[in-house]
């Protein structure tokens, strides 16, 4: 028999162990149950690092990606912060013990619903989720200080670009959505852009518009 204080110990050496070294966000992965955002059979599995299907045929990412998205983020408690593609609302809900607040937007209403009433149940307060198409941003709380996006897209999304603050940071998946994909960094200077390649990634595509359900 595994106990969930030997599950947790093995999730958190998993994360280490690739890379996720920053004590801030292995506390916040620590404090936030993975298994509150999946649901049935794949629940048994939420503690092992690797992604899982979520509904609408999305997943939910491989928690040590999410660790070392979170960790390039570089989040510090002021900071307001825009995720596209909630998802099952994991990396929204990591977030939210990092940052003041964090806004998610993603395609699916129906995925929008669901991880507003599992935030709801786990209490986290600074998390608002809208239903919408995240490749324009959310131009009504822009600038943003850090904004995620959880879904490849083909180049970084300009008006995504247009809303990040001076000094921000945005980090996102850039390629096909049938290939290998480099998470990339782009920090905003006075000058412009600064962007850095970290590591080769996986995700679903960044798709315009929103879904039918
Ligand atoms: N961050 C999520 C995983 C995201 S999976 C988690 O922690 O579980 C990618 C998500 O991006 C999917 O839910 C998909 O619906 C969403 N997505 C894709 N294109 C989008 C768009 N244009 N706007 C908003 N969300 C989008």
């Amino acid at each position: 028999m595994t106990t969930n204080a030997e599950r947790k110990m093995r999730f958190l050496y998993a994360l280490r162990s690739r890379g996720v070294t920053d004590a801030r966000v292995l506390t916040a992965m620590e404090t936030v149950d993975r298994r509150a955002f999946v649901r049935g059979l794949f629940a048994e599995r939420a503690e092992e690092d690797m992604p899982l299907p979520i509904a609408c045929g999305q997943t939910i990412s491989q928690p040590s990606v999410v660790g070392l998205m979170t960790q390039a983020l570089q989040v510090t408690p002021r900071c307001k912060v825009l995720e596209v593609g909630t998802g099952s609302g994991y990396q929204a809900a990591i977030l939210s013990q990092l940052a003041r607040r964090v806004y998610t937007v993603d395609r699916h209403r129906r995925l929008a619903n669901e991880a507003r009433n599992v935030f709801e149940r786990l209490g986290l307060t600074n998390i608002t989720v809208i239903a919408t198409d995240g490749s324009f941003g959310l131009p009504e709380q822009a600038p943003f200080d850090r904004i995620i996006v959880t879904a490849a897209a083909e180049d970084p999304p300009g008006p995504l670009l247009a809303q990040l603050r001076e000094g921000g940071i945005m980090v996102v998946p850039v390629g096909q959505s049938d290939a290998v994909q480099s998470l990339i960094k782009v920090v905003r200077t006075a000058e412009g852009f600064d962007y850095t390649e970290l590591r080769t990634v996986r995700f679903v595509p960044l798709v315009e518009g929103m879904a039918s359900d």
